[in-house]
């Protein structure tokens, strides 16, 4: 598969062989930082996502026959897998997404091993309770696997999110077909390959490439397929919702964030310009939680402006290959398309670029660090997601305009505050609209901790014990101890 020479093609992984796809038809994928073509990789149809779901439902049977200690052994195979191939896996990950390789190696492949190996110790522990109801009966309940799952992954991680739907999914009990974004599937290829390495069974976790208007499509309307976990934009988030309404199906939605993060004028500076900065542009901005707008108290605006400015002049923009770059290209030309029409939209409205606002270079997809000041709230650019490398910064009188700015915006998946005030701190915390509240930090992530949010930022919650709940069902059984 890997024959140097010329671009290599990918197949899909369904029932644990490599099949070409019924269309024969193939996409190219791109490097975003040089729109060099990497691969061409299998362009999934209706009749792939229904070969898939039936493998994927006879499989259940087989992975569930298999006892949960050893399940959870295979997972941890699978990471010790990840962890030995792991320099491929980041350099593969940088070349496809556009991602700076010293950040996929510092996050997303230390990240989605972490979460195999804390899902392969839940394996064995998800279990039931015998709860007293009655005297003449037993009663306790057992959970069980949902059945097969349709994961659809988005590329601005594409594999930690994977994992992030991999790992508890399997340790649950259920089967997969996983559907990387489009433009960004070669690490999940290599993780289906991996898997079956592990000794994950055939048909447990099958790698359907393609269109998401296509195969994501089709996995939603399957009646094969019990639940989609989906992580992506809001307007196809809605599409899923009414789509698994047909059949029911049980839906997470991780959808998008246009997150605030709060300055008051007690924060220690040094450390509240520094994880602005990077808030916003850590992966070029392309975070659903990117501390997007930053609301700072209006005594500290001018000075916060110019501290954001010097430290987006030294973000290291270019080649993701090298160990030095900090930032690198957006995914792809649409995106680029996008974030530029953004800040066309902010200048139009009135808004002050104060640094960036450019395309920089003609060959990748690089937009520079971009600030913007005179920005109202009610304008599109402090409203709508942008997902790129674009800071709104909004000045606030006090507390509550902080509140009521931050809480003014129809998403709610995180937001941040710093201060050094601890009962300021814990009411705002308490008063955000939010999933998660970074306090004097932003950004982090653990899979110990439920991540999700409300609103148009989705339902329901991944990681931790939380996920389990996803990818389970309780059922009661009722045992009669009345004397025939
Ligand atoms: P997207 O919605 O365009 O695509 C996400 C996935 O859905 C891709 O795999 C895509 O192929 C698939 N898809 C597209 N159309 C589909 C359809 N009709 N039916 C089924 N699947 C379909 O989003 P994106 O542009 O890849 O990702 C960016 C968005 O994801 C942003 O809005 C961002 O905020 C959000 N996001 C959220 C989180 C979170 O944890 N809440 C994390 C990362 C990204």
């Amino acid at each position: 598969m890997n024959d140097k020479t010329k671009i290599p093609q990918y197949e899909l992984l369904i029932n644990g062989q490599w099949v070409p796809p019924e269309s024969g038809k193939y996409s190219t994928i791109l490097n975003p930082a040089t729109e060099e073509v990497i691969a061409h990789v299998a362009a999934g149809s209706e009749k792939d996502v229904d070969i898939a779901a039936r493998a994927a439902r006879a499989a259940l049977k087989v992975w569930n026959g298999i006892s949960a200690a050893e399940r959870g052994r295979i997972l941890n195979r699978l990471a010790d897998l990840l962890e030995k191939h792991q320099e491929e896996l980041i350099a593969l990950e940088s070349l496809n997404a556009g991602k700076p390789i010293s950040s996929v190696r510092r996050q997303d492949m230390p990240a989605a091993i972490d979460t195999l190996r804390y899902y392969a110790g839940w394996t064995d522990k998800i279990i039931g309770q015998v709860i007293p109801a009655r005297t003449d009966a037993l009663t306790y309940t057992v959970r069980e696997p949902v059945g097969v799952v349709g994961a659809i992954v988005p590329w601005n991680f594409p594999i930690m999110i994977g994992i992030w739907k991999i790992a508890p999914a399997l340790a649950c009990g259920c089967t997969l077909i996983v559907k990387p974004a489009e433009l960004t599937p070669m690490t999940a290829i290599r993780i289906g390959e991996l898997a079956l390495e592990a000794g994950v069974p055939p048909g447990v976790l099958n790698i359907v490439t393609g269109k998401g208007s296509v195969v994501g499509d089709a996995m939603v309307a399957h009646p094969q397929v019990d639940k989609i976990t989906f992580t992506g934009s809001p307007k196809v988030g809605r599409g899923i919702m009414q789509g698994a309404a047909v059949n029911f199906k049980k839906l997470t939605l991780e959808l998008g964030g246009k997150s605030a993060n709060i300055i008051f004028d007690d924060a220690d500076l040094d450390s509240a310009i520094r994880g602005s900065a990077s808030g916003i542009f850590f992966n070029a901005g392309q975070v659903c939680s990117a501390g997007s707008r930053i609301l700072v108290h209006k005594k500290i605006h001018d000075e916060v402006v110019d501290r954001l400015i010097e430290r987006a002049q030294k973000i290291r923009i270019g080649d993701t290959a090298s160990p030095d770059t900090i930032m690198g290209p957006l995914v792809s030309k649409n995106q680029l398309n996008t974030v530029m029409d953004y800040i066309d939209v902010g200048r139009k409205e009135g808004a002050c670029v104060a640094y960036g606002g450019n395309r920089v270079g003609d060959r990748g997809f690089y937009v520079a660090p971009t600030i913007f000041t005179d920005v109202k709230h009610e304008m599109r650019i402090s409203q709508e997601e942008i997902f790129g490398p674009v800071a709104s910064v909004i000045p606030f009188e006090d507390e509550e305009d902080a509140i009521r700015i931050a809480n003014g915006t129809a998403f709610s998946l995180a937001a941040g505050v710093w201060s050094a005030d601890v009962t300021r701190i814990h009411k705002v915390a308490q008063e955000l609209k939010a999933g998660t509240v970074w306090v004097n930090t932003y950004g982090y992530t653990d899979v110990r901790l439920p991540w999700g949010g409300t609103g148009e930022s989705g339902f329901g919650r991944e990681h931790g014990e939380a996920a389990l709940e996803n990818f389970t069902e309780p059922k009661t059984i009722w045992l009669s101890l009345l004397k025939r």
